[in-house]
């Protein structure tokens, strides 16, 4: 419990005074809820001693109870509004926190923890952490205050009897803890149950179009159905352990109360015992149990908010192996970027992608990179992205170290368009303008896209610019998408623009369209094209030929040409294949 307490101690610091609050009213309640309990005594005593009045009855009993029940009411009432408003606020802030530890990570952290997961964790555990950190940790801590209030109450009427009636309680603290491992143990397997079938679920419905293509709907529901059915058995489990416990609480004390009535009525009828005294201290025993029964439930769904607090740190720890350094500094244009005897392996491989790699490439050149897929092309490109961390070998922006720069500008730097497209389901419009940080226009939204030759598109959407993509683009072409692509990095202008592979669904025509209007407007700035068909790095500046992580061959067009090697047949299979297409 202190571990958590501690875990949360970044909020508890912002929000004490909340807590504090709460903690006083709750207190409150705890000793308002002693009246109630002095009144019936006065009544027995009165009934006992034969001094009932009228009077007494108005004012004494009935205009005080009720004005006990408005005071309980108010003091209630106020303790419910200030931990509601505790949860919710602790719950944005645990919802905000959550979210900025995911952006900063790289592309390794997503490659350990799989979108359900990430979203099964958001959602379920954040949620657990959230009624623990807020409600549960404050009220199992007023029912601790309410028993030894009501303890003390109960200490004052009868010493001895209080200490007869507790004796069972201890074997609440021994299935306690018993409970505890069990629960803890069952709740992880809940939870990570719990995330696989988030997985599932999500790669169901991203990938529903390839599972209908593939007829393989029966395949994926059962999948489905599979991990439902080992959650539901994990929770039937949990249920059980519930069912059996709730009755040892009960047990023990109505064991307690058996005890003080046998021994109470002893004490009464031979110790002279007040009958008023034994009937307050009655009630108070029957206040002193319940709250014995709410720690009980309390502590079960604390225990299972300590195993989503663990995953949710899990999430926390898992630190981006691409880290800022402390004195990183911004960038504010690219001169010049080099590799150097550059190489690199991804982190679970035991080879290199990349070996020795010797690349400069100088402000307003376009640089072609080719070669068989997997040679290690967009490893080569992510790394200007800082999405993959420097591993052997040095790479240089003007001359430093890429990592004396902070990410974010580095990336401020670079109009990437990855392999796979990344659309959001907004409008067209909405999408190219991505592209921009700050404000952007009409006209500059249609410059890029007629830049990306996506203008002759535009018609024939349904609702022109205001067309909804759909998710992951789904309502556009193939073609179609990667334009929108191209058009967003074109709006962004920045220095270094990278196509990986982002010609390769536009027919020819519309490719030399685009890689035109890049050479005319980006001319003074760096451009690297990373494509399969050679035409569209033929008018580069420099290509280079990547086979199994090294360059094989480079140079221009013609210099490759000339060379005979891999390029070159390569390229001539490649006219081959069109000759042939145009014969058709
Ligand atoms: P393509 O032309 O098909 O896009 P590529 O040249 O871009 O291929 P890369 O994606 O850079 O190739 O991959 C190079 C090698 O690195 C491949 O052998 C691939 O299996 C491996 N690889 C790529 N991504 C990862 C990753 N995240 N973890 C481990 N290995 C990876
Ligand atoms: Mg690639």
């Amino acid at each position: 419990m202190f571990a958590f307490i501690k875990s949360m101690m970044w909020f508890i610091k912002k929000n004490w005074y909340f807590y504090l609050a709460i903690v006083i009213v709750g207190i409150s309640i705890s000793l308002a809820n002693l009246l109630p309990g002095t009144i019936t005594a006065s009544f027995t005593e009165a009934l006992t001693n034969n001094t009932l009045t009228r009077d007494f009855i108005i004012y004494n009993i009935l205009l005080a109870y009720l004005l006990i029940m408005i005071l309980i009411y108010v003091v209630s009432t106020t303790k419910r509004v200030l931990q509601n408003r505790l949860k919710v606020r602790l719950y944005y802030a645990l919802q905000v926190r959550y979210m900025e530890n995911i952006l900063v990570q790289d592309a390794s952290f997503f490659e350990h923890f799989q979108a359900g997961d990430l979203l099964t964790r958001a959602l379920g555990d954040v949620k657990s952490v959230n009624f623990s950190g807020s409600t549960r940790l404050l009220n199992i801590f007023l029912e601790f205050v309410t028993i030894v209030v009501t303890f003390i109450a109960m200490m004052l009427i009868s010493p001895s009897l209080t200490l007869f009636s507790v004796i069972p309680l201890p074997i609440i603290f021994f299935f306690n803890f018993y409970l505890k491992k069990k629960v803890k143990r069952n709740w992880r397997e809940v939870r990570e149950e719990a995330s696989k079938m988030g997985n599932v679920v999500l790669e169901s419905i991203t990938n529903v179009r390839t599972i209908r293509a593939f007829s393989k709907e029966e395949e994926n529901y059962q999948k489905n159905l599979r991990y439902s059915d080992k959650v539901y058995k994990i929770e039937r489990r949990n249920l059980k352990l519930n069912v059996v416990f709730q009755p040892v609480f009960n047990s023990v004390t109505a064991v307690a109360t058996i005890i003080a009535y046998g021994v109470g009525s002893y004490y009464m009828l031979s110790r002279g015992m007040d009958v008023d005294a034994f009937v307050q201290f009655t009630i108070y025993l029957g206040m002193f149990a319940s709250p014995l029964t709410n720690i009980g439930n309390l502590l079960n769904n604390f225990y299972q908010s300590l195993i989503s607090a663990d995953r949710i740190n899990e999430v926390y720890n898992a630190k981006s192996s691409v880290l800022d350094s402390k004195d990183a500094k911004d960038i504010s244009h690219v001169e010049e970027i080099e590799f150097r005897n550059f190489s690199f392996k991804y982190e679970d491989d035991d080879f290199y992608v990349l070996k020795n790699i010797n690349l400069t490439i100088k402000k307003g050149q376009t640089i072609g990179i080719v070669g068989r897929t997997g040679s290690g092309k967009s490893t080569l490109v992510r790394q200007l992205v800082r999405q993959l961390p420097i591993c052997k070998g040095e790479l240089f922006v003007n001359g430093k170290f890429i990592e004396d720069f902070n990410q974010e500008s580095i990336r401020s730097m670079v109009s990437y368009v990855p392999q796979e497209h990344v659309l959001f389901s907004r409008s067209v419009y909405q999408n190219v303008a991505l592209g921009k940080a700050d404000e952007t226009n009409d006209d500059e939204i249609r410059h890029a896209i007629e830049l990306a030759d996506f203008a002759k598109d535009i018609s024939a959407l349904p609702y022109g610019l205001d067309t909804i993509v759909g998710e992951y683009g789904v309502t556009l072409s193939g073609g179609q998408k990667q334009r929108l692509a191209i058009a967003r990095a074109f709006l962004k202008n920045s220095d270094v623009l990278i196509l990986d592979d982002s010609l390769s669904a536009v027919d020819g025509t519309t490719e030399a369209n685009i890689i035109k209007s890049l050479k005319e407007y980006r001319k003074n700035k760096t451009n690297i094209i990373v494509a399969h068909r050679l035409s569209a790095v033929m008018s580069a500046d420099h290509i280079i030929v990547l086979d199994d992580g090294i360059i094989i061959e480079e140079g221009t067009h013609a210099e490759l040409m000339a060379l005979k090697g891999w390029y070159y047949h390569q390229y001539l299979s490649q006219q081959m294949d069109e000759k042939e297409v145009e014969h058709e």
